[in-house]
Parts: structure tokens; sequence; C-alpha cells
């Protein structure tokens, strides 16, 4: 985006081929399963014997992302890794992706690249096929619409309705930072926009920033169970923070769930931004969003293996239907958990 405007190459001087030329002409098929890719009516994909996972996700300007601070390229990666993330999800590996996108007329060949450099960092990085997509121009702002297609790495694909009674929940890695890197962002964003001529100051919030504009998924998670022999009962990642990711888990499982508050993981980072907006880091956690962590129960059993994996805290556990979803605090106490969300509609 720093090429200076004039310098740029306006869509219609190349046409809607000569852009689709330009954003797949160097893409190359990794995977066995992507016979074909851009180049014809459809792309062929041969999975022999085995479950297809397929996943969708819309992202639409002003709605789920605002480009006055959001780079392009982090956009192009952040495009792709939440797809990639409710693949995981599934204990699956991504394999394909398609990629549609509405351009707005304030976009340049230049810019649409440097958002394509972004996604084709995000497929090299986690071994995916950019296979196919769809072209257009758009009168709002800009659309994106990416569909995934996986493979489960068990026998099964592990879905949301199978968590049993006493089995450990348990979350990757750290919960509320993304949200809290989008309350900095929009503090600061009267000055992105430039209104009084200063700049933002984002110093000393790069980690929880960093959450939000370039997330990772937990491949490295659903790996390491892998490479354990174990295979979650449950699982969902955490898109929508982790009080609606466990009423999802328990009510498609006909159960409820404690979880302990002194358990939820919290970076420090996040601790300390809570504080600054004068918010309880729990609730950013449990209903911030974005965090793109996985939750998931195992059973009983498997406790002294969870403890020994990495980055992965056991925060509860599993209850009849009729003990409720609970957050029950160090002195005793459960107050229900309840779904704000993180919902954009
Ligand atoms: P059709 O007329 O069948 O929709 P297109 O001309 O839109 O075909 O697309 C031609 C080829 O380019 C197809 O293989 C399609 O998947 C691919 N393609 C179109 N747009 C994109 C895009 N934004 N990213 C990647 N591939 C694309
Ligand atoms: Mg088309």
């Amino acid at each position: 985006m720093n090429q200076a405007k004039k310098d740029k190459t306006r869509l219609s001087e190349i046409g809607e081929f000569g852009l689709i030329e330009r954003l797949t002409r160097d893409l190359e098929n990794i995977n066995s399963s992507s016979r074909y890719g851009v180049g014809d009516d459809a792309a062929v994909l041969r999975y022999r014997d085995k479950d297809v996972l397929v996943s969708t996700d819309l992202l639409l300007e002003g709605v789920h992302f605002n480009l006055v601070y959001t780079p392009l390229k982090h956009l192009g990666y952040k495009a792709a890794i939440v797809n990639f993330s409710d693949i995981y999800a599934m204990n699956g590996r991504p394999k394909q992706i398609t990629v549609s996108i509405g351009i707005s007329s304030k976009l340049k060949l230049e810019d649409i690249e440097t958002f394509y450099q972004g996604l084709k960092l995000a497929c090299k990085t986690y071994g995916v096929d950019l296979v196919g997509g769809d072209t257009s121009t758009s009168l709002t702002g800009l659309t994106i619409s990416i569909t995934v297609l996986g493979e489960a790495l068990s026998d099964e694909p592990v879905y949301r309705n199978s968590a049993l009674e006493n089995d450990l929940i348990c979350v990757s890695g750290n919960l509320g930072a993304a949200y809290l890197g989008l309350q900095v962002l929009e503090r600061e964003r009267k000055l992105f926009e430039g209104e009084d001529g200063t700049s933002p100051r984002l110093d000393g919030y790069e980690y929880i920033i960093g959450r939000q504009l370039k997330p990772e998924a937990r491949k490295d998670i659903v790996e390491a169970l892998h490479n354990n022999n174990i295979v979650p009962t449950s699982m969902i990642d955490i898109s929508d923070g982790l009080a609606s990711e466990l009423l999802h888990i328990s009510k498609s499982s006909d159960c409820g769930c404690h979880i302990y508050s002194d358990k939820i993981p919290v970076a420090k980072e996040s601790a300390e931004a809570a504080d600054e907006f004068n918010m309880d880091p729990l609730t950013a956690a449990l209903n911030g969003g974005e965090d793109y962590e996985l939750l998931f129960t195992v059973g009983l059993n498997l406790h002294d293996k969870i403890k020994q994996l990495n980055d992965i805290s056991i925060i509860g556990h599993i209850v009849k239907k009729e003990k409720g979803s609970l957050m029950i605090s160090p002195d005793g106490t459960g107050i229900e958990i309840k779904a704000q969300g993180w919902n954009h509609l």
C-alpha cells in the first residue's frame, strides 16, 4: 500500500482475466489431492475413500474489517487463517481453498496483489493449495469469500456433539488478546484517519494487536494431539469467545460444563490492556472474539498426557446437563455462562 497512488494500476487497464492471471500465475499445487487448480470451469480434487471437510467464510469491509488500520497483506493472511481454523477444529488438515473477491473501485491492481501475498503466505505456511475462485467488482466495500477443503486426521472427524460426562475441557493458547487488540486499534482509529495530525500510539500493544491483525490457526495443537494418539471427544475453534463456544459444545452434546475462572488462560499483555480499558480480562476471554484457539474435550484418563503437552490448559470438565453450564470462582460460587457472543449481525 506504500506505493504512491498515481503509480498504481487501474484494474480497468488489465481487465478481469488479466487480473486473475496476475494473481494466480505463480501458484503451484503441493497436495496430491489437488489434481487441477486454476484454469478451467472447476478445480479437480481427488479424495479416495476419505471424508472431505468443507467450510466457507464471508468477510465484508466495514463489518468484519476496517481498511483504515488493516494492512491488506495481513487481511489476506487472516482471511485464509480463519478458514484453516475451521478445518483444524474438526481435527482435520486444510488442503485447498478457493477465493472469491468483490473489489471496490478504490483498490488498484497492486493492492489486490498485496492481499494475495498475504493469502499465499498463509497457504505456504500451512501447506494449502489455492485452486480457484471468482472475481468481480463491488459497488460497496471489499468482499472476500473463501471456501476451504480438508481431510480428517483421525478415522472420523471430531464434532461438537460428542463430549461425555467427566471429560476434561481444554483450551489452547490464551484468550481475549484479539478482542483487546481491536479495542486499541479502534481507540487509535481517529488518529489513523489523521484528524488531528498525530500518529496512533501502538507501542507496547504489539502482542495484542498482532493477535487481532495476524492471527494463527492451531495446526501445531492438532498435530501434537495426533502425534500423541489423542483424539478429542469434541472440538470447536474459538472465533466468538469462550462462553459462546462452551455453550455450543454443551448444547450439541446435551451436557453441562463447569469451568474454573482461575484456570482460563489470559496473557500478561491482555491483562494489562484490560486494566486500561477498565475491563475484567475474563470478560474479553469469555465474550471477545477472534482468538482462533481450540476448545476441546478429552477423556479423564488422558489427564497426565495432556498435562505434558505445551500451550494447553485444562479449564474444567463436562457434567450432566442438570448441573448447568457454570463458571466457578476460587471462592466456590458458580455463575451461569451466557453467550454475549461476537455477533456481527
Ligand atoms: P468462470 O467464468 O467459470 O467463473 P472465471 O473466468 O471466473 O471462470 O475463472 C477462471 C479461472 O480462474 C477459474 O479456474 C477460477 O477458479 C479462477 N479464478 C477466478 N477468480 C479467481 C481468484 N480471485 N483467485 C483465484 N482464482 C480465481
Ligand atoms: Mg467467474
